[in-house]
């Protein structure tokens, strides 16, 4: 069951989505050829903890795997849970991160998409197309709206630009856990699934394919790649439903 949060909790989240964006900020000022993801691991660490806030994904469990970083690093075909490592961005490449933050009892989530140094025009679209998708999704977090709404809407902004959205892996429901109810795919049916209300708080994340949908998961428990090898992008906002529309949490 999806928990509705009150307005004096959406301002708590408000803070702990500030400090994902200004981490993101961050993360597109340190990324360049030759650095490596461990290092982005570090400088996220370290600003998250000189916020007083916590990094949500350091010490995530699922199973019996449990998430080594601050940080995940999702280079190229890696689609998202790329764990960082001492391997050093290359000119050309695009890099997912997706930062998770714990403050006064709430987490905020985000994730964007960069370049290293200039990339070709295939990814340029590939990123472009991939924000137009999370916006469309978000414009749709609004009160008495269906799920099915926002997923479709993300699914046709991306499958009009012959792109494709990962099936296996959705947004979710967010709050003094990282992952609540309910699940938000990004494909989907207009006019099904649950009625959108005010004090829902969801982490909206397309991850946009160039080629086909499919994903392998690494033996490691965690990397999702594209099975195709082509590259991937992925944003994400923490957006909470109110009165007066979508509220993005996790602004700067
Ligand atoms: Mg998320």
């Amino acid at each position: 069951m999806p928990e509705y949060k009150t307005d004096r909790e959406i301002e708590v989240m408000r803070e702990a989505g500030r400090i994902v964006g200004e981490v993101l900020d961050l993360m597109g000022q340190n990324i360049a050829p030759g650095v490596t993801t461990a290092e982005l691991d570090r400088i996220a660490e370290e600003f998250i903890r000189s916020c007083g806030a916590e990094p949500a994904f350091k010490g995530y469990r699922v199973g019996g795997n449990t998430f080594p970083a601050s940080i995940c690093a999702s280079i190229e075909d890696v689609v998202v849970h790329g764990i960082p490592s001492e391997r050093k961005l290359v000119e050309g490449q695009i890099i997912s991160i997706d930062v998770g933050t714990i403050k006064g009892g709430y987490c905020g989530d985000g994730a964007r998409t960069f370049a290293v140094g200039d990339v070709d025009e295939s990814r340029q679209k590939l990123m472009k197309v991939t924000i137009q998708a999370l916006q469309a999704g978000i414009d749709k977090a609004v009160a008495g709206n269906r799920l099915g709404d926002l997923s479709s809407s993300v699914q046709q902004v991306v499958e009009q630009n012959g792109f494709s959205v990962v099936r296996d892996m959705v947004g979710h429901g967010i709050g003094r856990k990282m992952h609540e109810d309910p699940q938000v795919h990004n494909f989907g049916t207009a006019g099904t699934g649950p009625v959108l209300k005010k004090g829902l708080v969801i982490a909206i994340e397309p991850m946009v394919n160039a080629g086909g949908y499919k994903i392998n998961f690494k033996p490691d428990g965690w990397t999702t790649v594209t099975a195709d090898g082509l590259p991937s992008a992925h944003f994400e906002h923490t957006v909470a439903i109110t009165d007066n529309g979508p509220d993005i949490l996790t602004l700067v």
